[in-house]
């Protein structure tokens, strides 16, 4: 069964405890997207023709630097430039420069909605915004997403498990807020955000609170008192707040 490759991941992201299943359907899923791309897959064809197309975003550069495969990366990044060179070159040839500049609004970030007919700024827009490594997450990523709805329709004990999970991080969060209208009937879209808002500020609440005694602790009057569950608020509130991924 087709569903069944999803639905095990994500059964078993909400059976282990963290402040965003979907932080860690996430994380294992970037994890083994950079495996894959530094492990021999970059040296066959299909692979490197992809690659050299999209390259890489910063954080996915960033974190394949860190791993010990620096030749592997070179190889890609110097086919990737090659690559984006060529077209470049091209296009500034064909594409006479606009009277009137969409510069600097078309690469600030607040003004940037990707659209021009300046096909330099065309393509410069896109390689800025692709890379290989979030696009292979992204693809997975929604599948995830659908059997979450899949199995709050259909198993029971999902919908238990769900309740018990410590709630998202603000992005996912909003992923689930956004799309659950798409997936779910309006009977089931009611028993749904009746589920998910409590669940999600209630536990905004147990991470303030644990938050505010790790602050205490800092304390001398609280010195000698015991952490509770605070020793960790620090990275779990960050993660609640801000999420483990940029893009998805
Ligand atoms: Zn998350
Ligand atoms: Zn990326």
């Amino acid at each position: 069964m087709k569903e069944k490759i999803y639905t095990i991941p994500v059964l078993d992201a909400f059976q282990t405890e963290s402040e965003c299943p979907f932080c860690t359907l996430y994380n294992t899923l970037e994890q083994n997207s950079i495996n894959f791309t530094l492990g021999p897959s970059y040296m066959e064809n299909d692979v490197r023709i992809e690659t050299n197309k999209k390259g890489f975003c910063l954080p996915h550069y960033q974190m394949m630097s860190k791993e010990k495969n620096s030749l592997g990366l070179a190889l890609m990044l110097h086919t990737h430039m090659i690559h984006v060179h060529k077209n470049l070159n091209e296009l500034l040839k064909k594409q006479k420069p606009n009277k009137k500049s969409s510069f600097p609004s078309f690469f600030s970030k607040k003004g940037n909605t990707g659209v021009t007919e300046n096909l330099v700024e065309q393509y410069l827009h896109e390689i800025h915004n692709s890379c290989y490594i979030c696009e292979q997450i992204q693809n997975t990523f929604d599948r995830y997403v659908d059997t979450f709805f899949y199995l709050w329709k259909k198993d029971k004990s999902f919908i238990d498990l769900v309740k018990k999970c410590n709630g998202f991080c603000l992005q996912h969060f909003g992923v689930l807020y956004s799309t659950a209208p798409n997936f779910l009937n309006q009977i089931q879209l009611s028993d749904f955000y009746e589920c998910i808002i409590p669940l999600q500020l209630e536990n905004l609440k147990r991470i303030e609170e644990e938050l505010d005694w790790f602050i205490k602790k800092f304390d001398y009057r609280y010195e000698k008192e015991p952490w509770k569950n605070s020793k960790d608020a620090l990275p779990r509130g960050i993660l609640k707040m801000a999420g483990s991924s940029k893009k998805v």
